[in-house]
C-alpha cells in the first residue's frame, strides 16, 4: 500500500516539473470535500495530490489578504450572527469592514444561501460542524510550504486578485499588497511554481506592466459578455484578442462552457477556444469541474474528461473534486 501511495505522489509532484500531462488546479481546496478555502480543504487537496492549489484573495479592513472566494463574508461565515452591525445598506457584509482580529472571530462553514441559509452543495460537508477559520495568504503558503518541505514534493499555488476595481474604488490597491508577499515567499519569476490569476484585463495588464510582475498570469474568462469591471471577454476570446493578451498574459483561465458545450442528447460540442489560445502561446486552464454539478446535458464526469483533455487537449483544469480528475488521468493518459 504504501508503495503504491508513494508513487501516485511522484506521478504528482512531476506533472508540474516534466509537464508530464496536465495539470490538476484544486478549486478552492478539495472543495467538493471540505468548506471550502480553509487550511484542512488545503491539505486535503494537497494528499490528494493536486499540482496547484488555488487561493481567492480579497483585503481586509487593515489590508492584510486573506483566502476568501467572494468579497462578501456572509454566505460562507457566521458573520450576520457575530457581526450584525457590520451589514451594509446593499444588506451584505464585506471583508473589507472587518479588521483580521475581527474575521478570526468567524466560524467558516460549507457555502450557503445567504437569504434561504440552504447548503449550495447539499451532499457535501454538513453546515456548521467542526471548527474552521479564514486564513491569511501567508498562513496558507505557510502551510503549502511546510508540506512541500514535509512530503518532498513542490506543489505550486493560483493565487486569484478578486476584484480589484472595486478594491480600490474602496480605497485599497490589493495587486500591489498581494504582489511583493508573493515575491517575499519566492513566487516572482516563471520558473517559480505559481501562476497568478484575475478577471480583470486591466488589472492583467497593470500587474505586468505598472507593478512589473515577472511571474506567470492567467487572464480568467467568464461564460458572460461582459464583466463588472467592464472587461469584454468575448472580445478576448477571438483571435486578435488572444494574440494581443499574450503580450502580458501566459494563459487563459476560461468558463467551461467556452470550450464544451452539450447538445440535448448529450453530444460534445467543443469549441476552437483552446486550439487558438495555444496557436497565441497561450495555455488554457477552464473552471470548474464538479461532479455534483455538470455542464448542462453533460452526461457524465468521465465525459466531461475526456471532452476537454482529449478533445480540446487543456493543459489544465480547476476542479472541485482533485481525486476525481486525477484518477481519470491516470486511467486515460493525456499527454500535455
Ligand atoms: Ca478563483
Amino acid at each position: 500500500m504504501k508503495k503504491i501511495l508513494v508513487g501516485l505522489v511522484l506521478v504528482a509532484a512531476s506533472a508540474w516539473a516534466q509537464g508530464s500531462r496536465p495539470l490538476v488546479i484544486a478549486h478552492r481546496g478539495a472543495s467538493g470535500y471540505l468548506p471550502e478555502h480553509t487550511l484542512p480543504a488545503k491539505a486535503l487537496a494537497y494528499g490528494l495530490g493536486a499540482d496547484f492549489l488555488e487561493q481567492d484573495l480579497v483585503l481586509t479592513k487593515d489590508d492584510v489578504p486573506v483566502v476568501l472566494h467572494d468579497i462578501y463574508l456572509d454566505t460562507v461565515t457566521d458573520v450576520a450572527k457575530r457581526f450584525p452591525a457590520k451589514k451594509r445598506a446593499d444588506g451584505r457584509f464585506y471583508a473589507l469592514d472587518l479588521t483580521l482580529a475581527e474575521l478570526k472571530q468567524l466560524r467558516v462553514t460549507e457555502r450557503f444561501n445567504a437569504k434561504t441559509g440552504k447548503a449550495v452543495f447539499a451532499k457535501r460537508f454538513p453546515a456548521d460542524k467542526s471548527e474552521f477559520h479564514i486564513s491569511t495568504l501567508e498562513e496558507e503558503l505557510q502551510l503549502i510550504q511546510g508540506l512541500n518541505q514535509s512530503m518532498g514534493r513542490n506543489v505550486g499555488i493560483y493565487p486569484e486578485i478578486k476584484q480589484p476595481k472595486w478594491h480600490r474604488e474602496q480605497g485599497h490597491d490589493i495587486s500591489k499588497i498581494v504582489l511583493p508577499i508573493l515575491a517575499r515567499y519566492g513566487y516572482a519569476t516563471k520558473k517559480d511554481a505559481c501562476f497568478l490569476q484575475c478577471f480583470e484585463l486591466g488589472e492583467v495588464k497593470r500587474i505586468r506592466t505598472e507593478l512589473g510582475w515577472q511571474g506567470r498570469i492567467v487572464m480568467l474568462i467568464e461564460a458572460k459578455a461582459k464583466g463588472e469591471d467592464g472587461t469584454d471577454h468575448n472580445a478576448i476570446c477571438t483571435e486578435a484578442g488572444l494574440k494581443e493578451l499574450a503580450k502580458v498574459a501566459d494563459g487563459i483561465g476560461p468558463n467551461l462552457a467556452r470550450i464544451v458545450t452539450w447538445t440535448a442528447t448529450g453530444e460534445s460540442k467543443v469549441s476552437d477556444l483552446v486550439k487558438q489560445a495555444h496557436a497565441a502561446g497561450l495555455v488554457a486552464h477552464p473552471y470548474t469541474i464538479r461532479i455534483d454539478e455538470l455542464p448542462k446535458n453533460c452526461p457524465s464526469v468521465e465525459a466531461l474528461h475526456a471532452a476537454l483533455f482529449r478533445d480540446a487537449k487543456i493543459d489544465g483544469v480547476f476542479t472541485d473534486f482533485t481525486d476525481v480528475t486525477l484518477a481519470w488521468l491516470k486511467q486515460q493518459p493525456v499527454a500535455r
